[in-house]
Order: structure tokens, then C-alpha cells, then sequence
């Protein structure tokens, strides 16, 4: 509990004590007002003060108002015990809320707990603890057993196994050797590793996890702004019906007392607060949750939209394949093994391309990427470089045919890098790759989920496609497309599915953030993926895994159905009250219960966002 929550809950119990004494002394007149005007000062001075000042500056009917309307109103009709318990109680629900926001809030941080506190450098033979922010590109930093990686590099010496957790929900520790990539945020478990810096804090994977969830809550789905919008004509219409309500049946009826008791009554139920608070709070726990595993999702909106999917579209390298190929064969034409694999790996030195990195990999030499003079990346299509001034192309068929050079077929099932040098046919270079072991899982799971349509997106040939989507149990396949071509069938989809339905894209995000930002949900692979895609997507999955899919969409309709129940629960019970305080039927005790009690069930529920059960 912070200071400020504490002092409130040491007023709440004095208050409550004065009230309890002044309930049982027999005092009569002045005195008896005199006695519980003094606990209504301890636990309400600060909800007058800010109904005061919020009127002051033209902005009436919050809920400060409302309280101070209603409980002041209770002591002008002698009822001073009722008009003490509504404040205290208020303050009680109060409480409660800003206990809830603030657990939420911290366990989200802790599960966000990966912003790194400092570097260690060598400077001048020493090592020493510096700001991540302090570090440049290219720098070694050192990184202790127990640590958390504060940057993301490349390892140069040592072994150990990482604790990936934080980051992507997943449980196992990662074994890490020289040469692997790591990303800031993880934790050194055993080791002593050093690491070559390649990039910058402010570019760093945890900087930007951070900043997207941070942002998340200025992306409000449908239902907040709808409450928002709501809160604004409610609460001034429940004011005028009360006003009328304590006025007018008296004019004929007389009994003023009781009439304005009613109206009272009307005034404290009329507070929107659990609505206003418990929606929020429920996709804000629901984000929460679903970052614990991994998910990172940049807005309610979009969690909203994802338990709509209708249609979820894949990309197929590095989304639903591992995107790590491996050659299967090489079949030289004019040319060596050596040389064919040596000009597609020197060719492919700059590309991020899965397939550049596997050509490089198998390569195996060091190579000199001095010899490269000018490349060219054409996506979907491959690359272009001048390698010891000759032309060298590498890539599908399409690119064979721009150049005019002629292009063979293969027997090999398996897709086909082509390579062609000044025009001339080199050869091909088959190679592979493997569907991720929780592909075929994730696609039924998806249908068991109800989600209509699953499609598969590929710039690979028709066989190599055809043959993945059958193998997943994919419904439509398109294949051999650039990326231009992924938008147009994305727009031919959005325009296939029904009103409601959703359409989600996921992409591992090399070429595909033009159809992550064109699609209803982006979901964007955060390991694999570029920087761009993870700026692009909606929602990044920290570990590759396409089975986070259906569990997202598991945790985005459950959010949904909680805040459903708040609205529905916390309208409904309003609504009863009202009547009844109208018709005379509701005491004031009925009242705070309708408005404190509903709210603090409604925090109850809207907690159960934040929990992902397996
Ligand atoms: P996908 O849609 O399956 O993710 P891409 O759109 O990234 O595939 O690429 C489509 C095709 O273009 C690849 O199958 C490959 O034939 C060719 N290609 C793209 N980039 C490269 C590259 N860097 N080197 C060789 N071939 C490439
Ligand atoms: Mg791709």
C-alpha cells in the first residue's frame, strides 16, 4: 500500500469510529449534528474540496458532485448518520479501486521488469557500469551470471543458457554460444558472456516492448469509448431526474422530507464509477496477460477486433516454416558447387532474408564482402549484386526471366534459388525448410475457435506452397506472389468476410508490413521479425510460435466476456435500484450498495482478465 492509500484507510477508521460513538451517545440537536459532522469532515473534506474546485472550473456532475450533493442533501433533511456512511463507504470503494489499478499496474510492470539498470564495459582496462544508453554500436559489454542482458547483440565469447521468460512466456532456458543473437531482457543464467552491441538502447528490443506497452492504453477499443460517451449523458440525466423527483411530487404531495430522501437515493446510485472504472481495467488486465505469455498486443482495440476473427491469413516463410532452410542440393550448370554457392552467398551478404541467411550459412567460408559493389533487394523476387564487376542474380524464377536468363527445372521437391551471372544460367540451389512444430496444432485449434476462413500467403512456387498448405490443412492457398500481389488478395479477403468478422494477418514481417498495416489485426513474428514489421503489427509475438494465435484469441474473448458481465451486471442492478428508490421501495443503505458494492464486484471481476489459466 502506498502513503497515500494509507492515510486514507487511517481517515476511513477514525471516521468510522466518531460515527460508531456518535450513533450511541444521546446527544440531542446541534451537538448531535455537531458529532457526525466531524467524521463526514475526516473522511470527506477531500471529495467537497474537489467537487468545490472541479465546479469552479465549469465541470459539474463528476462523481465528486454526486457525492457531495447527495450526503450533504442528507444532512439537510436530519439524516446525518446516512449522510456520514455514503461518504465513508464511497471512500471505502475508492480504495479498493486504486488498490486494483495499482495491482494491476505493478504486475504488469513486473512482468515488464526488463528494463536493464546498466552495462558493464571495459574502459581503459576496467571493467565498469555504465547507462545502456551510454553504449554504442560495435561496443563488447560483459554480462555477468545472473544478469539481464541490457542490449541486444551478437555473443563473441563465452556459453550459457538464457532465461527468455520475461519476454516471450516461455519456460525452458535457451543455450546460447558464440555467434548466436541474443536480445536485451533475457537473463544470463550461468555463464560469463561477452557480446558485441548491435544496436542501440533506444532501438533495442526492450526499449521497444516497453514503449508499446506504455502506449497501450491511448488505443481504447469500442466498449471504452463507449462508456466514456455513456458516463457523459448519464450522470447529468440521473441529476435532473433527481432534481425533479425531490421537487415536484412534493408540490402535490407534500412530505418533502421523504421525497427528497428518494431523490438522494437516486443521486447515489447514479454514479457510473464501476463502469467507468472496471472497463478499462478489464482490457487493461486482459493486455497484461496476455504479455505474460509472450503476447504483446499494442491497444484494446485491437484485442477487441481479435476476438472477432474471422479470417486469419499466414505468411508462409518464417510464420508458419521455421524459415531456417536447409540445402538440399546444388546443381551447378556452367559452373562449380563452390563457385555457384560462393556467388549466391556473396551475393546474398547484405539480405536479412531467411534464405539469404541459410545460403550464407552453408557457404561456410568467410566471405570478403568488398567483392559486392552494388545490390539490389527485390522483394519477393530476390536479389541483384555486382559481384567482381559481373552481374550476379539470385532468386525465383520470376527474377530468371526479368534477366532473361534461362531457368531449369528441378526434380527436387523444395524451393529453388536460382542464380544466373551476367545473364547466364549458373545453376540452382535447392533447399528447404521445415513447418514449425506447432503449425498444423495451430490450425485446428483455429477452427475448433470458430474462425472461419485460414489462408496461406507465399512468394515461394506453387508445388512448395501447395504441399505446406495441404500438409497444415490450410483452406486456400495463394502462391508465387510479390508483395503487391499479398495486398490485393488481403483487400480480395476483407471483402469476402462478413460485416462483424475480422480479418488477422500474420507475418513473420520480412516484406509483409504493407499487409500487416492493411489487414484488421497485424500479428507480426518479434523474434525473427524486422523492426519495421514489429512498428507495423498490431499484436507481436515474442517467440515465433503461431500457437499463441488461438490462445490470444482465447484471452480477447474472455476479456470481452468479462466486461460484457460488468456492463450488463452493473446497468442492471442500477437500474432495479433506481425504480425502486422512486417508488420509494430503497434505502439509502440499498443505495451504497448498488453503488460501492457493484463497483467493487465489478474490480473483482474485471481482475480475472489478468489471470491466463493453461
Ligand atoms: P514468403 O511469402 O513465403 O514469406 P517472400 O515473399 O519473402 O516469401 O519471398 C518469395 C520468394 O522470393 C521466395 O520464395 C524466393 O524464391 C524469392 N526470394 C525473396 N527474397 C530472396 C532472397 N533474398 N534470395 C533468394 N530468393 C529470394
Ligand atoms: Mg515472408
Amino acid at each position: 500500500m502506498k502513503s497515500k492509500e494509507k492515510r486514507v484507510l487511517i481517515r476511513i477508521i477514525i471516521a468510522a469510529v466518531f460515527v460508531a460513538a456518535a450513533m450511541l451517545a444521546p446527544l440531542e440537536g446541534v451537538w448531535r449534528l455537531l458529532a457526525f459532522l466531524v467524521p463526514y469532515a475526516i473522511v470527506g473534506w477531500d471529495v467537497l474540496w474537489r467537487a468545490l474546485r472541479n465546479i469552479l472550473h465549469g465541470q459539474v456532475f463528476d462523481e465528486n458532485f454526486l457525492m457531495a450533493l447527495a450526503t450533504v442533501g442528507a444532512f439537510c433533511i436530519g439524516e446525518y448518520p446516512e449522510g456520514v456512511l455514503v461518504m465513508l463507504l464511497y471512500q471505502i470503494g475508492e480504495l479498493f479501486q486504486d488498490l486494483a489499478v495499482d495491482r494491476s499496474r505493478r504486475s504488469i510492470a513486473s512482468l515488464m521488469d526488463i528494463r536493464p539498470d546498466w552495462a558493464n564495459i571495459e574502459r581503459e582496462g576496467k571493467l565498469v557500469q555504465v547507462s545502456p544508453e551510454e553504449v554504442a554500436v560495435g561496443e563488447i559489454i560483459t554480462v555477468k551470471a545472473g544478469e539481464r542482458i541490457p542490449l541486444d547483440g551478437v555473443i563473441t565469447e563465452g556459453t550459457s543458457s538464457l532465461d527468455t521468460a520475461a519476454l516471450t512466456g516461455e519456460s525452458l532456458p535457451r543455450a546460447v554460444a558464440p555467434g548466436d543473437e541474443v536480445i536485451s531482457g533475457c537473463v544470463n543464467e550461468s555463464g560469463l558472456l561477452r557480446i558485441r552491441v548491435t544496436s542501440e538502447y533506444g532501438e533495442s528490443t526492450v526499449a521497444r516492448i516497453l514503449e508499446l506497452v506504455e502506449n497501450s492504453s491511448s488505443r481504447k477499443a469500442r466498449y471504452e469509448n463507449f462508456i466514456t460517451r455513456f458516463a457523459r449523458w448519464y450522470t447529468p440525466i440521473v441529476v435532473i431526474a433527481a432534481v425533479i423527483l425531490g421537487l415536484v411530487p412534493p408540490l402535490f404531495l407534500g412530505n418533502w422530507s421523504e421525497w427528497i430522501n428518494r431523490a438522494l437515493i437516486f443521486l447515489v446510485v447514479s454514479c457510473p464509477c464501476a463502469l467507468v472504472i472496471s472497463v478499462p481495467l478489464s482490457f487493461f488486465g486482459g493486455i497484461g496477460g496476455a504479455s505474460r505469455k509472450g503476447i504483446l498486443i499494442k491497444g484494446g482495440n485491437y484485442l477487441e477486433a481479435l476476438a472477432h476473427a474471422e479470417t486469419i491469413v499466414f505468411d508462409k516463410t518464417g510464420t508458419l516454416t521455421r524459415g531456417v532452410f536447409h540445402v538440399t542440393a546444388v546443381h551447378p550448370r556452367n559452373s562449380t558447387t563452390e563457385t555457384l554457392l560462393e556467388a549466391a552467398a556473396l551475393a546474398e551478404s547484405y539480405s536479412d532474408h531467411p534464405i539469404a541467411r541459410s545460403l550464407r550459412e552453408a557457404c561456410g567460408q568467410e566471405l570478403d564482402s568488398s567483392r559486392v559493389t552494388k545490390v539490389e533487394e527485390l522483394s519477393g523476387r530476390g536479389i541483384r549484386a555486382v559481384i567482381d564487376g559481373k552481374t550476379v542474380c539470385v532468386g525465383n524464377q520470376k527474377l530468371m526471366a526479368e534477366e532473361g536468363s534461362e531457368c531449369h527445372k528441378c526434380h527436387r521437391v523444395g524451393t529453388l534459388v536460382h542464380v544466373s551471372i551476367n545473364g547466364q544460367y549458373a545453376g540452382h540451389i535447392v533447399i528447404s525448410d521445415e513447418v514449425k512444430q506447432d503449425a498444423a496444432g495451430t490450425i485446428s485449434s483455429l477452427k475448433e475457435l470458430g474462425v472461419k476462413k485460414t489462408v496461406m500467403l507465399t512468394g515461394d512456387a506453387k508445388e512448395v506452397g501447395e504441399d505446406t498448405a495441404r500438409r497444415l490443412g490450410l483452406e486456400e492457398v495463394y502462391t508465387e506472389l510479390l508483395p503487391a500481389g499479398k495486398v490485393d488478395q488481403v483487400e480480395e479477403l476483407l471483402k469476402q468476410k462478413s460485416e462483424k468478422g475480422r480479418l488477422v494477418f500474420v507475418g513473420d514481417g520480412i516484406n509483409d508490413a504493407p499487409v500487416l498495416s492493411r489487414s484488421d489485426v497485424g500479428i507480426a513474428m518479434g523474434a525473427m521479425g524486422s523492426a519495421a514489421a514489429i512498428e507495423a503489427a498490431d499484436i507481436v509475438l515474442m517467440d515465433d510460435k503461431p500457437s499463441k494465435i488461438p490462445l490470444a484469441i482465447r484471452i480477447a474473448r474472455k476479456t470481452l466476456r468479462i466486461v460484457r458481465q460488468n456492463i450488463v451486471f452493473a446497468l442492471g442492478v442500477k437500474a432495479i435500484v433506481l425504480v425502486l428508490g422512486a417508488l420509494g421501495l430503497a434505502n439509502m443503505w440499498l443505495a451504497v450498495f448498488a453503488d460501492v458494492g457493484v463497483l467493487v464486484i465489478a474490480i473483482l471481476n474485471a481482475m480475472r482478465a489478468l489471470r491466463i489459466e493453461k
